[in-house]
């Protein structure tokens, strides 16, 4: 099975050749940039000026396919791969692609599944803060602090539901904090692959977290929570638009939230 994704295939094995590309010399560099621009834009699903990619890129099976919009399958992953380091301007059609991957993400909404980063809400909200990085347009991050803020609700119910949360970074609550913290700061650095060790929360830390790693998410994801709440004014409410069935599996929740109405895919 060849997979596309940043969780698992093509995207997840770009990503560390494009934060190495300086290494590289200038024809094997610009031969990594124009394969990457043709694999992605062979295999992208357009629509309506958005854009998605599949899991796979076997020959189809019969049934209906599978299409994901998450950051470990699909657009999300794509734009935190290749938005920070995959030069603007060095390829028309690839900067095309990734904001047309950002309106796939948006349009179709926040993750139904979960509000965590590997397949949930915060881990698509990070196209969002890539593209507001790459591109300096503030949509980018109302965008993403939306998501913020729908995430923050998931997690909520999901403890209420379950009387328990899960308390991981890549797909529970520190994952969540680290995400919420960089929409309050305007950062866009992924959890683990990029950011753990500059993230440094201006709170009080546990002894660990004084040295500003990994282990302080614990104790402030309470307070990156309450930062991120004053921003649920600032922030631009999600349509709740449909995104076409091409483009993303429909899987869809009954009701919006009920802290802003946003629908999930
Ligand atoms: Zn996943």
């Amino acid at each position: 099975m060849q997979l596309l994704g940043a969780g698992h295939g093509f995207v997840g094995n770009v990503y560390p050749l494009l934060r190495g590309a300086a290494l590289l010399d200038v024809s094997r560099r610009e031969a990594l940039y124009a394969r990457c621009t043709k694999t992605l834009q062979t295999t992208a699903i357009f629509e309506n000026g958005e854009a998605n990619w599949p899991p796979n890129i076997d020959t189809p099976q019969p049934g209906p396919t599978k299409k994901l919009m998450q950051w470990c399958h699909g657009a999300p992953g794509v734009i935190t791969a290749l938005a920070a380091d995959y030069p603007h301007g060095q390829s028309a059609d690839m900067d095309a692609m990734l904001l047309a991957g950002g309106e796939a993400v948006w349009t179709a909404g926040p993750v139904s599944k979960g509000y965590g980063l590997c397949h949930g809400t915060a881990g698509n909200g990070y196209a969002f803060l890539k593209l507001f990085k790459r591109t300096a347009n503030a949509l980018w991050l109302d965008r993403a602090r939306a998501f913020a803020m729908h995430a923050m609700a998931q997690r909520d119910a999901m403890h209420r539901q379950h009387g328990v949360g899960r308390y991981n970074l890549w797909t529970g609550d520190l994952g969540l904090a680290v995400y919420l913290w960089h929409c309050v700061a305007g950062k866009d650095g992924m959890p683990v692959l990029e950011s753990l060790i500059e993230l440094r929360l201006p709170v009080r830390m546990c002894g660990s977290a004084q040295r500003g790693y990994a282990p302080g998410l614990v104790h402030n994801g309470a307070q990156a929570t309450a930062h991120a709440s004053s921003l649920h004014q600032e922030s631009t409410p999600h349509t709740g638009r449909t995104t076409p069935r091409t483009i993303v599996r429909a899987r869809r929740i009954r009701r919006g939230c009920d802290v802003c109405s946003q629908r999930e895919v």
